[in-house]
């Protein structure tokens, strides 16, 4: 191999990588059970389904599914996207939806049109952490908001902006409804006050939603978007995300981004320049199963199930509380806990792997402040059975660290 000198953008001359997708090497190692990632159970997928609607996407129009399509997307599918929209109260109609290649993508585009490099967001905190990473490769100023067990403390986050000089801060990234990696669902009237808050300061809002059509307790909270219209000043404000990968199948990266014109025409220019457009392939196949009510019938069924898993975690962990605090979430796929012994959760998360147990430290989570003692549980990947002996690993891991419960 010849010397090469490798210059890099500013972004990648010394990136880090995420630090969830690093956990990826021990999911591996045999007899691993994962507390990790967010991802549907290979029990949840609707294989029959999916597979009748990948023949029938395909036998109805092949040359479709083959050939490039519109960058915003097949009219189908986005017909189909704003039937699911309606469906959880945002009335949107197929022109405002632009299709993605997962939420992710949605969230790259928008922080490309609608950031300057040394602009400040801010971001609850713990976050999303492929959110900071997009952020900050774009050269953002992250600036953190206070979250308490039902999400923003939008007090906090009114005297923050009061505090701040006019116009610094253009952007806010949330996850209001069964927020990675918390599992909190801001409350009704803390996202009117957030909407109310956007107006007062001039903000934009990107509010990322790909765990919302996940309840399984409690009632339904409108979506920021939904809500936009009832706060005087917001109508515009607010930029939604959604997605498929958390409902149907990550591997389809079908996602959504709900946005005014003038904002959507700048994404679509933007994604003419990543992928052209999303696999119409995929789209199809999306589109048919959508089509064929297979999701609306699935979701109550996923609801419940992930339900029983949520509970089943949160009963074993039971008897470790004098060991972990945890916030039990309302949907979603995480539960967000603190160690109270005064262990840290990398110390607790070296004694897991030990015992053959991964599950995320809070660390990367926090775009500053970090708190050492916070972890991310996810009880969707796993099954009843793992749950079970994966909470007795963990309560081997702190015995391993020298702590028993009491
Ligand atoms: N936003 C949040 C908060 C997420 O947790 C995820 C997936 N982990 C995404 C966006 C991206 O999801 P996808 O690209 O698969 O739609």
């Amino acid at each position: 191999m010849p010397d090469v000198h490798y210059r890099f953008s500013p972004a990648f001359q010394a990136p880090t990588g995420s630090a969830i997708r690093e956990l990826f090497k021990y999911l591996s190692l045999p007899g691993m059970i994962s507390f990790a990632g967010g991802y549907p159970p290979p029990e949840f997928f609707d294989r029959e389904g999916l597979r009748l609607a990948a023949e029938r996407a395909f036998a109805e129009a092949p040359l479709d599914c083959l050939q490039y399509g519109a960058t915003e997307g097949l009219p189908v599918l986005r017909e189909q996207l704003a039937g699911l929209m309606l469906r959880r109260g945002a009335s949107v109609c197929a022109d405002d939806i632009v299709v993605t290649t997962g939420s992710q993508q949605g969230l790259d585009l928008l922080i490309r049109v609608l950031l300057e490099p040394g602009q400040s967001v801010l971001v609850e905190r713990p976050t999303y952490p492929a959110a900071l990473q997009a952020l900050r490769m774009a050269g953002a100023q992250v600036l953190s908001a206070a979250t308490d067990a039902e999400g923003l403390d939008t007090d906090a986050l009114a005297a923050q902006l009061a505090a701040l000089p006019r116009g610094q801060v253009r952007l806010l990234y949330c996850v209001p409804t069964f927020a990675n990696p918390t599992g909190a669902c801001l409350p009704l009237a803390r996202r009117l006050q957030v909407l109310a808050l956007a107006a007062r300061h001039d903000l934009l809002i990107i509010e990322d939603d790909p765990y919302g059509a996940l309840r399984f307790s409690g009632a339904e909270v409108p979506s920021l978007l939904a809500l936009s219209r009832e706060v005087e000043g917001s109508v515009g404000r607010v930029m939604h995300l959604a997605s498929l990968s958390k409902v149907l199948a990550p591997g389809l990266r079908v996602g959504w981004m709900v946005a005014p014109a003038a904002v959507r025409q700048r994404c679509l220019i933007a994604k003419q320049t990543v992928d052209l457009c999303t696999s119409p392939w995929a789209q199809r196949i999306a589109a048919h199963y959508l089509a064929s009510g297979a999701l609306q019938q699935a979701l109550p069924v996923l609801a419940a199930g992930y339900r029983e898993k949520c509970q089943r975690m949160l009963a074993g962990l039971e008897p470790l509380e004098s060991l972990l605090s945890v916030s039990p979430p309302a949907g979603g796929m995480f539960i967000w806990a603190r160690c109270r012994a005064g262990i840290d959760a990398q110390t607790l998360f070296n004694a897991a792997v030990a015992e053959n147990l991964v599950f995320v430290p809070g660390a990367p989570f926090h775009p500053d402040q970090p708190d050492p003692s916070s972890l991310r549980l996810s009880f969707a990947a796993p099954s009843l059975e793992q749950i079970d002996r994966g909470v007795e690993r963990l309560r081997r891991a702190f015995e391993r660290c020298g702590i028993v419960p009491n």
